[in-house]
């Protein structure tokens, strides 16, 4: 997994147990990665890689601590984030009719935003660096707090037209209007990571 250094590290990792990931799902017990930019140069024993980078404008022995590939987080509602605390104490129904749908269906775009970032430093917090939306509004701003932020996502929009208690902003939109929203949105994140 190692090879010659044609650039300096920006920085190396070592003595670690560093969990690949790979085809063989490898764990080295006495490991290194090294970077260089955004980008990992190199994997291996801490020995091999601490050789190949010998210039590394900062090494750091984590002293057997867990380097490993960063989570993925499968079901992930961005918008619910600002709604900790408003809905911790019913069962599951009043939860959604009683709270969380009135709560997102007032939600403007900039909540939106302010939602997702703070959604997403938590995740980073956590070691995720890639989710999956699992249903919004304002699927363009969670994309701009997730470009800002520099994670992986995949996002989508929440999409209901029948259903009780469904708020009435939410049912007023047909199948057909749903749909072309979401190609709409998918026209702009297109266009988003085409230009950036
Ligand atoms: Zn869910």
């Amino acid at each position: 997994m190692t090879q010659a250094a044609a650039v300096s590290a920006d920085i190396v990792l070592h003595n670690a147990f560093v969990v690949t990931m790979d085809g063989a799902l490898t764990v080295l017990r006495d490991g290194a990665i090294a970077v260089v930019g955004d980008r990992i140069a190199a994997v291996g024993p801490s020995a091999d890689v601490l050789g190949a980078f010998p210039g590394a404008a900062q090494t750091l022995n984590l002293a057997g601590r867990i380097l490993l590939p960063g989570f993925v987080n499968t079901h992930v509602h961005t918008s619910q984030q600002l709604a900790r605390g408003i809905a911790d104490d019913v069962d599951l129904m009043t939860w959604l009719h009683g709270r969380i749908w009135p709560y997102e269906s007032h939600m403007t775009e900039e909540d939106s935003y302010a939602s997702t970032l703070l959604c997403g430093i938590e995740l980073i917090r956590s070691g995720v660096t890639c989710f999956a939306e699992a249903g919004g509004q304002y699927v363009s701003e969670m994309a701009r707090a997730v470009e800002l932020l520099g994670l992986r996502a995949c996002l989508t929009k929440s999409t209901m037209d029948c259903g009780d208690g469904l708020p009435p902003n939410w049912s007023s939109c047909s199948t057909d209007d749903c749909i072309q929203v979401c190609l709409q949105i998918g026209i702009r994140i297109t266009f988003l990571n085409t230009v950036t």
